[in-house]
């Protein structure tokens, strides 16, 4: 067992590195970049950890993990009793642990981040998923009574398998619909295989369906069945509704419906969850990069991911043009170093102005205008003005348009009842994430526009806690 260091000591301990592929090595496969913290390295980066009477990590997580507890647990070397600690709040730490953005949540409260490097808390809570997974730890079994009543979870991103994790855990049947074949959400058709395997996806719902969660795909609600119909006909007694914001945003400029231009969605689904990647041994279209310019259009990580993944598709010249600079970026800092190191090019300070073709309607270029930044907009940020005069001519082969997603009207269009604000997103009431239709709750992406991952799992939590209370209380809506 490792020992807990005097403070003064802890200090002292370097952020511990993790180790990753080299850059020239992974721009040529799609495994993962990171490898995961070695049991050494993360008792070592455990130890650094001060212990804090009030730890304020913990306000920084949005499902309010107990990373004190869980990294003494590390130091302890038991490290399933660490995973399980984790679990008490987070049915998918393998994910987080991987994607969330820590520097903007539990590590930037980190008392130890105001002289040194925070403590690695994303990287240990990995480590420990990790380990759990690699021992092949069976899902604890649902230990209360069954409350007989059926709960309906409509997507199956993270917000719905939280939510359906914490109900399955309070008594309920709980079945998922999923509209499409696959199961996971942005998991699973977005984020790529070089940043978070599938299999660690399936594993982590493995865990929800042995626990008793019933999964069903290909069933668009709103197409298939409509919300009534689940409580009329299926005899649902409440239904939350976790169905993300998929609905591509672009950016209305001459010629995008040119050939070559896409969304991200369309881009990294075609990849992701039709294995484009893997052509010919899976047979679906191939999106060909190879030799190209490939141009991403955003700074976020769907665009850090989109552009990555047209480099390993063997793109020649693969840009990232965003309109504003680099410090306005609001993909990962480390996703954004990852893309630099593997080379890609950031023309910042850039907005397309126009798509170009040729006589085959295929696009060949992209005229481009240099932006400055004014005063802040709406979102706080400075605003990019375009300079005069200042266009130029891209060679572009292929465009990819990351710019953000709206929500899909559908469950609006056939539930008028279930109120939108003007952006389309399911309005709700505070924490308890009531709708406007009675037995009906939503949270996630559909709620707050495109966010994280674990903002949508902390709503899919309070969510499962006001379907318990509704059901239970039998109070009116
Ligand atoms: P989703 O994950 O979108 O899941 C919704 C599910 O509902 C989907 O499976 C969809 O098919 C299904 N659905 C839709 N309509 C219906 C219907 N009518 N009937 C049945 N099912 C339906 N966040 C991070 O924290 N870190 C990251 O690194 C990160 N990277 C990202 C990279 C990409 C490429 C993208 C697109 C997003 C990324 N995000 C990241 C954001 C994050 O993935 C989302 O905020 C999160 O997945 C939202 O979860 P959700 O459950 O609300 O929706």
């Amino acid at each position: 067992m490792a020992e807990l260091l005097p403070p003064k000591e802890r200090m002292k301990i370097p952020r511990q590195i993790m180790p990753e592929q080299k850059p020239e090595a992974r721009i040529r496969n799609f495994n993962e970049v990171n490898f995961g913290f070695t049991k050494e390295l993360a008792i070592k980066e455990a130890q650094r950890c001060l212990h804090c009477k009030t730890p304020t990590c913990i306000d920084g997580c949005p499902v309010d993990i107990k990373i004190d507890d869980f990294i003494k647990l590390i130091i302890k070397e038991d490290f399933l009793g660490a995973a399980r600690k984790i679990k008490e709040d987070n049915v998918l730490p393998a994910i987080c642990g991987r994607v969330c953005p820590q520097e903007e949540q539990c590590e930037v409260t980190c008392v130890l981040g105001k002289k040194y490097e925070p403590v690695a808390i994303g990287r240990l809570e990995r480590f420990v998923a990790d380990y759990e997974m690699a021992k092949g730890v069976e899902p604890e079994p649902v230990k209360v009574k069954k409350k007989n009543k059926k709960v309906a979870v409509v997507g199956s991103g993270p917000a719905g398998l939280s939510c359906a994790g914490d109900l399955i855990n309070m008594g309920y049947d709980v079945t998922v619909f999923e509209a499409l074949h696959e199961l996971g959400g942005v998991l699973v058709y977005g984020i790529p295989e070089f940043r978070l395997p599938k299999e660690i996806v399936r594993k982590e719902i493995n865990n929800l369906e042995k626990q008793g969660v019933r999964f069903v795909t290909d069933m668009v609600i709103g197409k298939s069945m409509t919300i009534d119909e689940l409580f009329e006909e299926e005899d649902f007694k409440a239904v939350f509704i976790g169905v993300g914001a998929g609905l591509p945003w672009f950016m209305n400029i001459p010629g995008e419906n040119l050939v070559g231009v896409y969304s991200a969605n369309e881009f990294l689904t075609r990849i992701n969850l039709m294995k484009a990647y893997k052509f010919p041994e899976f047979d679906s279209p191939m999106l060909d990069c190879k030799g190209k310019n490939v141009a991403v259009m955003g700074g976020g990580n769907t665009a850090m991911d989109a552009v990555r993944t047209a480099l390993r598709l063997g793109a020649k010249n693969a840009y990232i043009v965003y309109r504003r600079s680099e410090k306005e970026m609001p993909a990962r800092i480390e996703e954004v170093h990852h893309a630099k190191d593997e080379g890609v090019q950031f023309l910042m300070l850039t907005a397309p102005t126009e798509m170009i073709g040729d006589d085959q309607g295929r696009l060949k270029a992209m005229k481009c205008i240099k932006m400055e930044l004014g005063e802040p907009d709406d979102s706080g940020r400075r605003r990019p003005v375009p300079i005069e005069n200042s266009e130029y001519t891209l060679d572009v082969d292929l465009a990819v348009i990351a710019i953000g997603n709206g929500s899909n009207p559908l469950i609006h269009q056939t539930t008028p009842e279930i109120e939108v604000n003007k952006w389309g997103n399911i309005t709700v009431q505070g924490d308890n994430m009531k709708t406007t239709k009675k037995g009906v709750f939503a949270g996630g992406d559909i709620v707050t526009g495109g966010a994280t991952v674990i903002l949508a799992m902390g709503a899919g939590r309070n969510a499962a806690r006001a379907i318990n209370e509704y059901l239970s209380n039998g109070k009116s809506w």
